[in-house]
């Protein structure tokens, strides 16, 4: 049995690896904010419960993280183990989880703010049919224009510098006393986000002793 949690800022390619080491261990990947999304889409109660808070443009709440959460690992349809991607989201949960699930190891995807800043404000989205672009991973042939439907290039409203400072302080302010107390327990592998894909899956199974990554 496999139990691992994934720590990283958006844009450090969690969901990637997360989803590439399930499907290659048999783990079940816990997405939190997937699980969110689902509720949304389906229109359940706690789905109109999420689409409330985010329309009051707030964060849900620790409360309903953990209890999504608890309530997925209740399933206990993870025969060889799971990652948990979203939770946990302060000390006290972390503390928690530690203990009653006995975790092998958390994979900490580190990257610099100054690269994810890179990163974000290269963004684009074609305003006509919705394809991205990134102009450092993904250029349009032609500036401005999107390759697809010959749509203008746009910046989504919330990528801007003073939207990610915001972001990113929430981010830090909720994850770093996470990362204290599991690293206060020595669980942490830093896993270097800035690289290829495939480097990054690569040093995951090294440094959390797993067999190697064949693409
Ligand atoms: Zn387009």
């Amino acid at each position: 049995m496999r139990k691992y949690v994934i720590i990283g800022v958006p844009g450090s390619g969690k969901s990637t690896q997360a989803t590439t080491l399930a499907v290659d261990l048999d783990l079940v990947h816990i997405s939190v904010g997937d699980i969110f999304r689902w509720q949304v889409q389906n229109h359940t109660k706690m789905g109109a419960q999420v689409r409330r808070i985010m329309a009051a443009g707030e964060l849900v709440g620790d409360d309903l993280a953990e209890k999504v959460a608890a309530d997925r690992l209740a399933e206990h349809d993870w025969n060889y183990g799971f990652v948990v991607d979203g939770f946990p989201r302060n000390a006290r949960q972390a503390e928690f989880f530690l203990e009653s699930y006995d975790i092998d190891g958390v994979i900490h995807l580190d990257m610099p703010d100054s690269e994810v800043r890179r990163r974000v404000l290269a963004r684009r989205l074609c305003a006509n049919c919705g394809v991205d672009y990134n102009l450092i991973q993904s250029r349009p042939a032609t500036e401005g224009v999107c390759d697809v439907c010959g749509g203008n290039l746009i910046t989504r409203e919330d990528d801007t510098e003073e939207a990610l400072v915001v972001r990113l302080r929430e981010y830090h302010d909720k994850t770093d006393p996470v990362l204290d107390l599991f690293r206060r327990k020595e669980y942490v592998a830093v896993i270097d986000a800035t690289a290829s894909k495939e480097e990054i899956q690569q040093e995951i199974r090294d440094k959390l002793g797993l067999p190697p990554y064949k693409p």
